[in-house]
Order: structure tokens, then sequence, then C-alpha cells
């Protein structure tokens, strides 16, 4: 009988663990092809509930990455062509992978309609097409962004101003679900939004060029939110 009582505690610790200290979700940054302030890994740092791991352009996805990662988080400006590599995104995000798009990596992968269409469901134009003339950008414009959608990656988050980069005119998929607008003239009114991709859990975030960004509480929160909902941990 003790025995079954101590092996019943132990069991009852051992669950009490597990509940109060989860396995980190597994992290991995990709950068590249865009210069970016340090502060941007300041949220990064001292987590104990990411394992985060960086890698940039061009050894990023150069090996299949579906049983070391949960969540991708691109913070890069850069085309994928090689096949391999295009194969080791494409798997990862087939396999239902969480992606989190940061800032500029809206304008990744100029070249590859699967990419823009089907995963993140937008695209910064760097060249005209679609009929559409080339996206523009605004540096330093404070904006007040709303949520204009109930959803795990806005909960939280109230309207806020924000000093950031306004882009403007990017093509935005009707497919895209949008989370939080702006009313400034200088940016388009989606500022963040669901990725169209039925399998990958996708999210896209324009915020966050600069330190203003990095440091600022709302941004902090909307990026921490949108890792936990593409790992599937909804906090
Ligand atoms: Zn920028």
């Amino acid at each position: 009988m003790g025995h079954l009582i101590r092996l019943t505690l132990a069991l009852l610790a051992a669950a009490a663990a597990l509940a109060a200290d989860p396995k980190p979700i597994r992290v991995l940054v990709g950068t590249g092809g865009h210069t970016h302030n340090a502060s941007f890994y300041t949220w990064l740092s001292q987590r104990k509930d990411l394992e985060i791991e960086v890698d940039g352009h061009p050894s990023l996805f150069r090996r299949d990455f579906r049983k070391t990662t949960d969540v991708l988080v691109l913070y890069d400006l850069a085309d994928v062509v090689e096949e391999t590599r295009r194969e080791n995104l494409r798997a990862f995000v087939e396999s239902g992978g969480g992606v989190v798009l940061l800032h500029h990596s809206i304008a990744d992968n100029q070249q590859w309609a699967w990419w823009s269409e089907e995963v993140v469901g937008g695209k910064y134009l760097l060249e005209p097409e679609r009929g559409l003339p080339k996206s523009v950008f605004q540096h330093d414009v404070e904006f007040t962004v709303r949520p204009v959608a109930e959803h795990p990656v806005t909960r939280g988050i109230e309207p806020f101003r924000i000093l950031d980069e306004c882009y403007k005119g990017m093509w935005i998929s009707p497919k895209a679900k949008v989370l939080l607008e702006t009313e400034d003239p200088h940016n388009d009114r989606p500022i963040a939004w669901i990725g169209p991709h039925t399998n990958a859990r996708v999210v896209y975030i324009q915020l966050g060029h600069g330190t203003e960004a990095h440091t600022h509480p709302a941004w902090r929160k909307l990026v921490d939110n949108a890792i936990y909902w593409a790992a599937r941990r909804e906090q």
C-alpha cells in the first residue's frame, strides 16, 4: 500500500511539473537580406518558454526542419530559389507548421506564387505586377492600430499608437483574414492577417521596423500571441 501511495504521489508531482513547465516552443528565426536593429532580438532573450534558433539566408532551409521546429518566425527579405530549400520550406508548411511573418518578410519570394498566394496571402510588390504599381514605404509615421477580429492573436490587444514604417499598395489576398487595421493614409488598411493556408498556421504582422516597435508592449504581445497560436498552444 505504501508503495502505491508513493507511486501515486510521484505521478502527481510529475503531472504538476509538466503542467507548470510545458516543453518550450521550438522557434526558428529566419533573417537575412535586410538590415535591422539589434533591438529586434531583445524580445527573444531570457525566454524559458521558447527554445530559439536563429539562421540566416543562404543557409536557412538547407535542412528539413520539420522535426526540430514548431514555429518559423521570418524577419528576412529574400527569395528562396534553390529547389531543395524550397522543398524543405514547403514540407514544413504542408505538414502544418506555424509561420509568423514579420514586417519586411512580406516581400519574400517575389517569384514564388505559391508562397504569396497560398501561404502568406499578401505581398509587398518590389516591381509592378497584376496591374498594380510597386508598393511604397514611409518611415517614422505615428499611427493608430485597431484589432478588427476576435482571435487568439489579438487577445488582450486594445487600440494602440505606434511609431513605425508604413507600407502602401501591397497585394492582399481576398482570402486573408484581417486581424488589425489602420486608417492612416500612408498605409494599406489591413496591417496584420491570417494567411490562407489550410494546414499551416500563418500570421503576418506588418509592424516591426525599428526599436520603437520592438520595445512596444503591444508589438511584443502580438508577436507572442502569434507564436503561441501558430504553435497550437493558445495562451
Ligand atoms: Zn522596415
